[in-house]
């Protein structure tokens, strides 16, 4: 049996003050609004910046909604400055931990080699990493998306052999995130099922990993995306920072 996700990234964004708002929005509006339906086939996630992760805690901690971070180290403690370690997140009740998002890819030059080690010290520590695979527009049009992605999970194999059913992996072509377009239920089914057989080639405990699509998913896409075979819920960007639109996007799950 698949577990079915909706998880949050917040992303840089977020005071004390309008988090309180937005995470106080989404208890009332998990405890209040979503049936037991919903709560019974889905979870729900918010990964939130580590330095709120104490409010985080205190918020969400009685609650239903899983909360988690954006980032971890792959080391365990020592001169890393500026780095978290998965142990400390966890001393804070974290559950989940994105790793290799294509901005962190990007912008901190973070290869798939880094990701696969940091996933593994989420895994080993006891948070369940969310591994983040996509390509750029540039290798989908030379038609290389499906060797770019394949190798984001090769480079995992291991992970993938641990973590088996409890692995989450989030498909987010990178020219679909933070742009408004999104990937057409067909196109992101063809690659979810590719994922799926990518994992179970390296080992069949990974049949039921979930695969979340991410990429300007919103209230009123959902639906469409969610209703096919291999896609398991989604990862949200902009609209997880409106409670509404999140909440519908997880009834849509
Ligand atoms: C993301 O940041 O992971 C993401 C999917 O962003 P957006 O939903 O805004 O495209």
């Amino acid at each position: 049996m698949r577990t079915r996700w909706v998880i949050g990234n917040w992303k840089m964004n977020g005071t004390l003050a309008t988090n309180a708002l937005l995470l106080e929005a989404l208890v009332a509006g998990v405890h209040d609004a979503v049936s037991e339906t919903t709560k019974a086939r889905a979870r729900i996630g918010i990964c939130v910046p580590s330095i709120f992760m104490n409010q985080a805690q205190r918020i969400l901690g009685p609650s239903d909604i899983t909360y988690g971070a954006q980032d971890v180290s792959e080391h365990k403690s020592g001169a890393y400055t500026g780095q978290t370690s998965a142990a400390m997140l966890v001393e804070f009740g974290v559950k989940l931990v994105l790793v290799g998002h294509s901005e962190r890819r990007a912008l901190n030059a973070e290869t798939n080699a880094d990701v696969a080690r940091k996933a593994t010290a989420a895994l080993a520590a006891g948070v369940t990493p969310v591994v983040c695979v996509g390509e750029t527009l540039i290798e989908r049009d030379s038609g290389a998306a499906k060797s770019v992605v394949a190798a984001q999970i090769a480079a995992c194999a291991e992970l993938v052999q641990s973590a088996g059913a409890a692995l989450i992996i989030a498909y987010e072509p990178v020219w679909a995130i933070g742009t408004g377009k999104t990937a057409t239920p067909e196109e992101a089914q063809e690659m979810h099922c590719f994922i799926r057989d990518e994992l179970t080639g390296i080992s069949r405990s990974a049949v039921n990993a979930s695969i979340l699509y991410g990429g300007s998913v919103k209230a009123s896409n959902a639906a469409e995306l969610f209703a096919q075979l291999d896609i398991d819920g989604g990862l949200i960007g902009g609209a997880s920072l409106v409670p509404s639109d999140l909440l519908a996007i997880y009834g849509a799950a």
